[in-house]
C-alpha cells in the first residue's frame, strides 16, 4: 500500500478553509495555494538526502550541508502551475518540466496535449496537481515520469478524493501522496465534494 500523508497542522486547516470559500477572490486564492504548497513541501522534503559542504562564514570555516540530489518539478497544466513558484522558492535549483492534460468532458478521461521533459531526468520529481480527483491525470503523469527514468516520485496535491488516492495506490504504490485534505467523494462530473470548485479557473480567474 502506498504511503499517504494528510497534513493535520492547524495552519493547513486555516488556509484550506479560506481556499475553499467561494467568496475568496483569485488573488487571495493564489496566495492560499502558495501557503499550502509551502506547508506540503516542508513535509514532503523532510527526508531529502544532504551532502557535506565546507564553507567559510564571515567569522570562521564550518561544515555545512546542502541538498545532494537534482530535483524536478512536474506541474500538471494548468492548475499545477499555481503550486510551482512556492516550490521554486524552497528549491531554487529545481528544474520545471511541464505536462499538459485536459479532461475529456464525455469520457472524463485525461487526454495528454503537452509534454516537455529534458533529455536528462532528475533524481527526484515532485508531481504537482492541486486537485487529485479521479487520479487519471496524476496516474498518467506519473507513468510518463517513470518512463523518463525517475525512480523517486512524490505526488503533491492540496485536496484529494478517496477515488484519486486509491488510483495512485493501485497503479503507483511506490509513489507517496502528500495532501492537505482528503474530501468525501466525487460528483458525477468528477469534481471533488466539498472541494473548492475548479482550481484552474480560480487560480487564473477564468470563471466557467
Ligand atoms: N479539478 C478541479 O479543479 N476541481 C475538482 O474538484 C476536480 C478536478
Amino acid at each position: 500500500m502506498g504511503k499517504v500523508v494528510e497534513l493535520t497542522h492547524p495552519l493547513v486547516q486555516h488556509h484550506l478553509t479560506h481556499l475553499r470559500n467561494r467568496e475568496t477572490p483569485p488573488h487571495i486564492f493564489r496566495a492560499q495555494v502558495r501557503r499550502l504548497t509551502l506547508l506540503l513541501a516542508e513535509r514532503a522534503c523532510r527526508d531529502l538526502p544532504l551532502q557535506h559542504q565546507r564553507i567559510e562564514t564571515p567569522l570562521e570555516p564550518m561544515d555545512g550541508a546542502i541538498l545532494a540530489e537534482q530535483i524536478g518539478l512536474v506541474p500538471i497544466l494548468r492548475a499545477g502551475l499555481g503550486m510551482t513558484d512556492a516550490l521554486l522558492d524552497l528549491l531554487p535549483t529545481a528544474e520545471v518540466q511541464h505536462l499538459g492534460f485536459y479532461r475529456d468532458e464525455e469520457s472524463l478521461q485525461p487526454v495528454e496535449y503537452y509534454q516537455k521533459f529534458s533529455s536528462h531526468p532528475p533524481d527526484l520529481v515532485f508531481v504537482l496537481d492541486p486537485m487529485l480527483a479521479t487520479g487519471g491525470s496524476a496516474a498518467a503523469g506519473i507513468d510518463l515520469v517513470k518512463k523518463w527514468g525517475v525512480n523517486d516520485i512524490r505526488m503533491l496535491a492540496i485536496i484529494a478524493a478517496p477515488e484519486g488516492i486509491q488510483r495512485i495506490q493501485d497503479e503507483h504504490p511506490d509513489v507517496p501522496v502528500f495532501v492537505c485534505g482528503i474530501d468525501r467523494e466525487l460528483n458525477d462530473a468528477a469534481y471533488i465534494l466539498p472541494g473548492l470548485g475548479d482550481a484552474g479557473d480560480r487560480i487564473f480567474n477564468t470563471p466557467g
